[in-house]
């Protein structure tokens, strides 16, 4: 079976393939592998931009002056950030903050039930999960807020959560809280699929007549006592240059 390449390795070879400084009308000419690659996907050159602002943040690149890029040999390492301004050219804003947030997952999360170091994102419209791992086919879903989650989380559409979870099907959950104030993920914690069971999951009215999606219904989920692993956590920085800094002001 041909590997698929995810969203990080294709950005990365694309990037790796480009003369040391480029900008990013050499990386549009290269749209029709991401297209290839991602038929579904109908931002495709918001999720490049994304992609190099994300290559950035993990000290890959280096932006010389605004659509003007240098390549770096560097590693690419986790990044917290998460622009937002980049989400301008979508319908809604929730739209926006929803492909921000799953470009920055693409390049930064990884698996959790094997060594693999990314994860694939999933077509839009695959029902409960928003990403899986191509090694292992664990599934993965999503979900952001700005601010804090609450004890309970919104839930994908209602039916096929139940069904999911009476086959044994539910991804395993990857909740993001982020803060638009700062571009930049604050806590990012993860619970197995498995322990969320029937009587966590309550149905949510079916949407009107009048909504774009009648008679849609959804759920949310209960997490209240799930003990997550922790991914991201807010760190101090090294106290020696706390100091050093704070004698410069
Ligand atoms: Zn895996």
């Amino acid at each position: 079976m041909k590997k698929t390449a995810t969203w990080k390795e294709l950005t990365h070879d694309v990037v790796s393939s480009l003369p040391r400084t480029f900008r990013l009308s050499d990386v549009f000419m290269h749209r029709k592998r991401f297209e290839d690659a991602f038929p579904e996907n109908r931002f495709i050159e918001a999720k490049i931009r994304q992609s190099l602002q994300i290559l950035r943040d993990q000290g890959m690149l280096r932006f010389i002056t605004p659509g003007h890029y240098e390549r770096l040999d560097a590693t690419p390492a986790f990044s917290p950030l998460i622009d937002m301004s980049l989400a301008t050219n979508f319908a809604s804003a929730s739209q926006g903050t929803r492909v921000a947030l799953e470009t920055w997952a693409s390049f930064n999360l990884y698996c959790l039930n094997c060594d693999r170091d990314e994860l694939d994102q999933l077509p839009d419209n695959t029902p409960v999960a928003d990403f899986r791992c191509v090694s292992c086919e664990s599934r993965y879903q999503l979900k952001g807020k700005n601010g804090r989650l609450g004890k309970r989380i919104p839930g994908a559409a209602y039916q096929p959560t139940i069904k999911a979870i009476r086959s044994g099907l539910m991804p395993e959950y990857v909740l993001v809280e982020f803060d638009t104030r700062f571009a930049t993920v604050v806590f990012v914690d993860a619970f197995p699929g498995r322990l969320i069971t029937e009587d966590r999951i309550q149905a949510r009215r079916p949407l009107r007549e009048t909504a774009r999606r009648a008679g849609w219904q959804g759920c949310t989920i209960s997490v209240d006592g799930l003990k997550p692993v922790r991914i991201v956590a807010p760190a101090a920085v090294d106290r020696a240059n706390v100091r050093q800094q704070w004698r410069l002001l």
